[in-house]
């Protein structure tokens, strides 16, 4: 099946994908695996920028285990939640907060599936999901596809990264581990997150954070504004005038005009400051000339 691409991913760019899937099943997955060991996964698409795909499949995994959401308390202030990949992750986080268990509370708001959420390390305020991962139910496929079991230890989370951003493996559940809280006390604090985020929400289509924060006091965001990048515009993508670590798509912008924008962004801070940022955003495909 062909699919414009596009239509799957927040910041709405990307070129048509000549081959797309969409597995109902972790068996269906597997085969898709066998036949096309370089295939792309998609979650939610809310972190990646795909150009066109002739050659390359892309398989999108939110239909891989959505249903899946087992709660098990395994003592008295303790439970293990499993969830599937294809599952959004703001649906567990809800789930969590309503029930008085701590651990994901700091993820309100974060778009995107569960698998999405893992490759990426997904975190805010201090805390990212690795740290509530008990294990990892995963699809080897870097040979013959298998599905194994992985233990945080093997996933090597850190700062919005992960192995799975490097290795074959396609998440198809993940276990996590809550602590009992009092809801009275974990409501209030995920709501007011929840509402400083409404608070600066970029309304044009976008893809969250384009870079990752360097090393250094200084964020990503405040090193673009520094070097005035607020405002900046290549075709149709501009650097939001209010966060300038977010491009927002101003109504058909292309995979080149992100990639154009980005190469100045990046150029600008580092003939400024020296520091080399790095793409937080998976950009994938035909259009670029770097990254
Ligand atoms: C408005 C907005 C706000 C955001 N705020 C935050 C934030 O506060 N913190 C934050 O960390 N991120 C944030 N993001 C970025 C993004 O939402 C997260 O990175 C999210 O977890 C990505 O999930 P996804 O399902 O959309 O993944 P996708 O964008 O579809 O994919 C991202 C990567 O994960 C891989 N992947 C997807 N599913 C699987 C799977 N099942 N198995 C293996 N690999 C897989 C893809 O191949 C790709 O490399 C924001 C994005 C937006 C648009």
């Amino acid at each position: 099946m062909t699919k414009n691409l596009a239509e799957l991913t927040s910041i709405k760019i990307g070129g048509a994908a000549a081959f797309f899937y969409e597995p109902a099943t972790v068996v269906e997955l597997t085969a898709l695996l066998a036949a096309h060991p370089d295939a792309v996964l998609l979650g939610g698409g809310t972190n990646i920028v795909f150009g066109a795909m002739p050659r390359r499949a892309v398989i999108s995994m939110k239909k891989i285990n959505a249903a899946l959401n087992e709660w098990r308390e395994i003592a008295a202030d303790e439970i293990r939640v499993t969830v599937g990949a294809g599952k959004p992750l703001a649906e567990v986080v809800r789930q969590a907060v309503a029930g008085g268990w701590r651990g994901v509370e700091n993820l309100i708001g974060i778009p995107g599936t569960v698998g999405g959420a893992v490759a990426m390390n997904a975190g805010a305020q201090g805390r990212a999901i690795g740290d509530a991962v008990e294990k990892v139910v995963g699809v080897d496929y870097g040979g013959t596809p298998v599905e194994k079991i992985f233990t945080p230890a093997e996933l090597g989370f850190a700062y919005r990264t992960s192995r799975l951003q490097t290795t074959p493996i396609a998440v198809v559940a993940v276990e996590l581990r809550l602590r009992r809280t009092a809801v009275a006390e974990l409501a209030p604090r995920a709501a007011a997150w929840l509402a400083a985020r409404a608070a600066c929400r970029i309304k044009l289509p976008n893809c969250g954070s384009v870079f990752r924060n360097p090393a250094g006091e200084k964020s990503a965001g405040e090193l673009l504004e520094s070097a005035g990048m607020k405002g900046e515009t290549r075709g149709a993508l501009r650097v939001s005038p209010t966060h300038a670590n977010f491009f927002e798509n101003l109504g058909g912008a292309t995979g080149d005009d992100f990639c154009d924008l980005l190469d100045r962004a990046r150029d600008a801070v580092r003939r400024r400051t020296g520091i080399a940022l790095t793409p937080e955003v998976k950009i994938i495909g035909e259009f670029c000339r770097k990254n």
